[in-house]
């Protein structure tokens, strides 16, 4: 069943694939092995969107990659892969991988007693390869030097029919690794694709076995769904799928609030157009976000207790955290600027004196007004406010005194 596709049917030329990726599948040729562009690269420029990176397949063992490429190096454990650098660019290397059903080795694949995959190291051939990947537009092959598309499972058909599709029995496939779940949302947001039954079926029911993944992995494809450009589209395709429930503690409920979805909403929004416009985002920002609701429960708790109004915040902001690390790992070295852009929040309160001067000359001055923009979008707080600090931030000297209020 493998297609052949030539590149007068496909159109994707040698000179559409990243330099840094050429050489990679040139040297690896040239010493006889083969080496393919695949994944995310050539589904994206068959559907005219830019790749965000590019990826190499080869019949070469990570050892004999690293062995042709000056700069590079093995990287991965549970998925041992080559680094490859040329110039400021990375290609990711892997060597084609055996699927799950071939299996022999178990100390080479490993899985838990729900049938997920902990490690994932027994190489096998191309086709094999393909049958491992997730879904059918994931999986398919480009050979530079012939501009041919090796095909194994009809990702090309379903790439112009603008279909996801799981490869495989689609409840297995989800056992095996539950982030397929995610990244099935992820893919249908970003590419405007439609699940295919089949593969949608099975997910409501598994939902749960994402509280098997470990939260680093789970904040590492939580960041790229957030960042794919297409965060609010993913976001409600996850709750769509039911998916939600472990990943953001109560981000279910904050949606089912007025305020709580605007904000969320508004927060994603932004983002996504900061990133279309070509701007950064800054992960810190995001998740400072998408946590202020769970850290405004935590703060009323504390506050109805008793505790005084600062340390009840501090101590509120450590709950939401350490919550937090259970499900999703947020990196402790978000922690620091996260609390800084919420701490700050109060401060915009405080609009008379020399405290709003003190405030423009903070380094996380930029962050903590973006957020109080939201907070206002969102109907949080009183647009006048934001609208006072817009004025406040790039107004003259006379203009800025003027505005100050009066000690109450
Ligand atoms: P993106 O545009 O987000 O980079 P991508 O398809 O390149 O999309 P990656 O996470 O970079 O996604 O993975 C590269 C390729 O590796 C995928 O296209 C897919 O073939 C394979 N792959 C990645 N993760 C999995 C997984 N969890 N299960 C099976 N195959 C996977
Ligand atoms: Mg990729």
């Amino acid at each position: 069943r493998l297609l052949r596709i030539p590149v007068n049917q496909h159109k994707l030329t040698r000179e559409q694939i990243l330099p840094c990726a050429l050489k990679v599948t040139d040297t690896l040729q040239q010493a006889g092995y083969s080496a393919f562009v695949v994944g995310g690269a050539v589904r994206d420029l068959l559907i005219g969107k830019t790749p965000k990176d590019f990826d190499v397949a080869t019949n070469a063992t990570p050892e004999q990659v690293r062995d042709l490429f000056r700069r590079s190096r093995i990287i991965g454990r549970r998925f041992r892969l080559v680094h490859v650098m040329c110039g400021n660019d990375t290609i990711e290397v892997s060597t084609f991988r055996a699927s799950a059903a071939t299996e022999e080795d178990d100390t080479k694949q490993i899985t838990d007693d729900t049938g997920r995959i902990v490690r994932d190291n027994v190489f096998g051939d191309q086709e094999s390869d393909a049958e491992r990947r997730d879904f059918t537009v994931n999986a398919l092959y480009y050979d530079p030097s012939t501009e041919e598309i090796l095909d194994y499972r009809g990702g090309v058909a379903d790439i112009n029919n603008k279909i996801l599709r799981i490869i495989g029995d689609p409840a297995t496939r989800y056992r095996e690794d539950p982030v397929r779940m995610m990244r099935a949302a992820r893919f249908a947001a970003k590419l405007d694709f439609h699940i295919d039954e089949t593969t949608r079926a099975p997910i409501a029911e598994l939902a749960e076995l994402l509280g098997n993944v470990p939260p680093s992995r789970m904040f590492d494809e939580m960041l790229k769904l957030l960042l794919s450009g297409h965060a609010l589209r993913a976001v409600h395709q996850l709750r769509a799928e039911g998916l939600h429930h472990g990943i953001l503690p109560m981000l279910d409920t904050i949606l089912e609030q007025e305020h709580g979805k605007r904000f969320i909403n508004a927060a994603l929004h932004n983002t996504d157009l900061r990133l279309q416009a070509g701007k950064s985002v800054s992960p810190a920002f995001l998740f400072a976000s998408l946590l202020w609701h769970e850290l405004q429960i935590n703060y009323q708790k504390r506050l109805s207790r008793g505790e005084l109004a600062i340390p009840a915040f501090n101590e509120a902001m450590e709950d939401t955290l350490n919550q937090q690390r259970n499900r999703l790992a947020v990196p402790r070295r978000l922690d620091g600027m996260m609390k800084e852009v919420w701490s700050l929040q109060a401060r915009f309160e405080q609009r008379s004196g020399s405290r709003p001067y003190r405030l423009l000359t903070h380094p996380r001055f930029r962050a903590g007004y973006d957020f109080l923009l939201l907070r206002a979008e969102s109907g949080e707080i009183a647009t006048e406010l934001a609208e006072w600090w817009t004025t406040f931030h790039v107004t003259d000297e006379e203009t800025r005194a003027s505005m100050l209020l009066t000690e109450p």
